[in-house]
């Protein structure tokens, strides 16, 4: 929805509860490690892993993006509280991951990812659901988090050409956080 007079594009995005900020338990992040090392059984249990990787979908960049991780950063990850020790991921994560990096042993990719955990996340949320978003590279996200957009950023990202001027609003039973983006030069 654009406002004529503002010339301000609002992406509305839903908002998570208010969860307090803790760092990662020892227990879940050997969870983590667990569901990783059984994710990675099961691709070499596979007859053929390679027919598991899927491709991964293109990702929004320069201002698309930074918007984005605004809407996701206000709304503090609703659609990640499911991501719980496993984050989605799965065989078919770990033989594309294995494919886009021959050379990294299962230590290695495990160690990639028990790196990149929040250092403070949303309690009771995904472990790599941190203050600014997801504290997960994209190619080593899950496919699931990779194509999935909630409805009014799914519908920014279709706009053509993108507004210079975006606030988003995250809302949700009272609780209203907003941030504004300003597009400076063709990103
Ligand atoms: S995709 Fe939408 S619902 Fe999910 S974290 Fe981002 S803004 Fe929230
Ligand atoms: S890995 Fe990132 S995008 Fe996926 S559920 Fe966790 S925080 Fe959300």
């Amino acid at each position: 929805m654009s406002n004529a007079l503002t010339g301000v594009h609002t992406v509305a995005v839903p908002a998570a509860a208010n969860a307090p900020l803790v760092p990662p338990s020892p227990a879940r992040v050997r969870a983590l490690k667990r569901h990783l090392i059984e994710s990675i059984r099961d691709m070499r249990e596979a007859r053929h892993p390679e027919r598991l990787v899927q491709k991964r979908g293109e990702q929004p960049e320069g201002f698309a993006a930074e918007v984005v991780r605004a809407g996701c950063t206000q709304c503090r990850g609703n659609c990640c509280q499911g991501g719980g020790d496993h984050a989605y991921l799965d065989d078919r994560t770990m033989a594309r991951v294995r494919a886009e990096n021959p050379d990294l042993e299962a230590g290695a990719i495990i160690g990639l990812y028990v790196r990149s955990v929040a250092t403070e996340g949303y309690e009771s949320s995904c472990l790599f659901h941190g203050r600014f978003g997801c504290t997960l590279a994209q190619p080593l996200r899950a496919e699931l988090c990779n194509a999935y957009y909630c409805n009014g950023l799914r519908d920014f990202l279709r706009m053509k050409p993108l507004p210079e001027k975006v606030e988003v609003v995250a809302s949700r039973k009272g609780v209203v956080r907003r941030d504004t983006i300003v597009r400076h030069g063709r990103a």
